[in-house]
């Protein structure tokens, strides 16, 4: 299963793609996880990216193209891999159709997260993440059993300093611009699915499990 989880910032694909990781026992790839790391450790990738991150903008194409460029080559991805929050551009899209290509591979599916933009707001505001497992929660929809405690490892849980509501606001309107043409993009290859994603977490799982099964 090769698929690509599409859709603005807190349409739900980190919290859909770990319970796809358990279901196909394949991995996720986060951009966004693999560039926090690189801050975190201070690398000069990481330096180079803090900024973009910072301000709500997409870090240079040739930067992320790089990144997944070389985790694709991994062994665990041999059975296939959920992409999340990549692509992000039309020139990333097309990176990654290059990439696919060099090593005989094509994408099965890509599933576009639909939700109101004032609900992504709430959304990400409430966000909260373990520091250790990366868990997701939300202080509302999905609050762990003890406030600020992951219920899985006990980890403490953070809030992202890209989840203020003006950086916000700034990475809804970079998708509008930069990342929502890629649902035209798919579309025409054929490979797009459309889901409602405002609805219940455990109803958006069960639809995603159907449409996969479907095709
Ligand atoms: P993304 O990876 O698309 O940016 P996340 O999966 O991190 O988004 O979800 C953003 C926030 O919204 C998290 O706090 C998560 O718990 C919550 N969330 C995810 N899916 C839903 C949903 N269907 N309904 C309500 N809240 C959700
Ligand atoms: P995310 O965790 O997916 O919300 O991403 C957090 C931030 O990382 C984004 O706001 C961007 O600054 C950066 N980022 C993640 N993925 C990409 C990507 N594919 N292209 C450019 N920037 C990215």
């Amino acid at each position: 299963m090769k698929l690509i989880l599409l859709g603005p910032p807190g349409a739900g694909k980190g919290t859909q793609a770990k319970m796809l990781v358990e279901e196909f026992s394949i991995p996720q790839i986060s951009t966004g996880d693999i560039l926090r790391a690189a801050v975190k450790d201070g690398t000069p990738m990481g330096k180079k990216a803090k900024e973009y991150m910072n301000t709500g903008g997409l870090v240079p194409d040739e930067v992320v193209v790089g990144i997944v460029r070389d985790r694709l080559q991994e062994e665990d991805c041999n059975n296939g891999f959920i992409l999340d929050g990549f692509p992000r551009t039309v020139a990333q899209a097309d990176a990654l159709q290059a990439s696919l290509q060099e090593m005989s591979k094509e994408l099965d599916r890509v599933i576009s997260l639909e939700v109101d933009a004032e609900a992504l707001v709430e959304r990400l505001t409430g966000r909260r993440t373990c520091k250790e497992c990366g868990r997701g929660y939300h202080v509302k929809f999905d609050p762990p059993r003890e406030a600020g405690i992951c219920d899985v490892c006990g980890g403490t849980l953070f809030q992202r300093d890209d989840d203020q509501e003006e950086t916000i606001r700034k990475r809804l309107q970079v998708y509008s611009e930069q990342t929502a043409p890629l649902i035209s993009y798919y579309r025409e290859a054929g490979v797009l699915m459309e889901l409602d994603g405002m609805q219940p977490i455990p109803i958006v799982k069960e639809k995603i499990l159907s449409l996969l099964q479907a095709s």
